[in-house]
């Protein structure tokens, strides 16, 4: 057997420079059936096993360099853990704390992670953006009553989308040697969709930048109507947006697809049985985002996603039967004996 083509990435000097600079894979399940070229970027090999370790490290290097953040300082975030996950270990590199506000409804796994990286965890009940207990407003809360501390804000703090427009836009580029014709994925803070239209706009501006707008989030019909109007719901966790966060200012969005759970877990489950990818629902969702926009844009395009996070990090919840029958969704059959 010959051992497949690789070049090895140069050895790196800090555990920070391990994030970004992420694989893109072809995805032949959904190459086959958009017809055309579906390209997967692999950001759950980042270190934190998901997109949001390069929106920690821009926020954290961004508040350094403004003076905010001081040595012994403290990160508070709220989040629905990838990003803690992601503030986590930046702090734990650099030599900070962390504070962390997180809705109970989210993943077990990733409030084990967070408690094992030895950040502080505030667990409050999910709730509407409008009341003051939303994790967001209590960790704004938390932030300012703690000496020392900084509060991330990466749903308004733009040194989210800088990391998008500075290091996955240019990444994408250069991996597929500047032929793209479209990129499509969900948003949550939209920090991700924002700064790698931008980012690859820059570069050339007829790429598609599509959202894959999950139930229950109200983008899909601002961007198609003008209207900020949320229908249904959605289990996928990290994903599905009510506002027009500051991240989402002028992003250079031409298309929106609306995008049902029961759509993204037929992609998450092919690609872990056909191609061995164990992922989470919102790159489920990006995956059927990216197979609508490649029927679009016809057979000659290369259309790229974003895999967002390590499927590992659900097993109690997506690639749990109980979990899935209880949620009404369809069980994976290998997963029904
Ligand atoms: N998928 C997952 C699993 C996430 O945690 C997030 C971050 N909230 C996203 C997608 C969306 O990324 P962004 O915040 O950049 O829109």
């Amino acid at each position: 057997m010959t051992a497949p083509a690789r070049t090895a990435p140069k050895p790196r000097l800090s555990t920070l420079d391990l994030i970004g600079n992420t694989p893109l894979v072809l995805l032949k399940g959904p190459s086959e059936a958009a017809g055309c070229e579906i390209w997967g970027k692999c950001e759950f090999a980042n270190p934190g096993a998901s997109v949001k370790d390069r929106a920690a490290l821009w926020i954290v290097r961004d508040a350094e360099e403004k003076g905010l953040l001081r040595p012994g300082g403290t990160i508070v975030e709220g989040t629905a853990g990838n990003t803690g996950i992601g503030c986590a270990l930046v702090a734990n590199a650099l030599g900070y704390k962390t504070v962390i506000v997180m809705p109970e409804t989210q993943s077990r796994e990733k409030m084990d992670t967070l408690r094992a990286l030895g950040a502080e965890l505030v667990l409050v009940p999910a709730a509407p953006f409008s009341n003051p207990g939303h994790f967001v407003h209590t960790s704004r809360r938390l932030a300012e009553e703690t000496e020392g501390a900084i509060w991330a804000n990466q749903f308004d703090n733009i040194a989210n989308r800088k990391a998008h427009i500075e290091s996955t836009a240019p990444e994408i580029w250069e991996q597929m040697d500047g032929r793209i014709s479209g990129f499509t994925c969900a948003a949550g803070t939209g920090g991700t969709i924002a700064g790698v239209g931008m980012g690859l706009k820059a570069f050339d501006e007829s790429i598609t930048i599509a959202l894959a707008d999950p139930h229950g989030a109200a983008l899909y019909n601002y961007y198609a109507c003008g209207e900020l109007k949320a229908e249904g719901s959605s289990v996928a966790e990290g994903i599905g947006q009510g506002r027009i966060t500051a991240n989402l200012e002028g992003a250079p969005i031409d298309a929106q697809f609306r995008i049902s759970d029961q759509e993204g877990l037929v992609w998450v489950g092919r690609l872990l049985q056909e191609e061995g990818l164990c992922l989470g629902l919102s790159s489920g969702i990006n995956v059927a985002g990216a197979v609508a926009l490649g029927r679009q844009l016809g057979p000659d395009a290369r259309v790229v996603t974003i895999l967002c996070d390590t499927g590992f990090r659900y097993l109690s919840s997506l690639y749990n039967r109980e979990w899935l029958a209880a949620k009404g969704l369809p069980v994976f059959p290998w997963l029904a004996q």
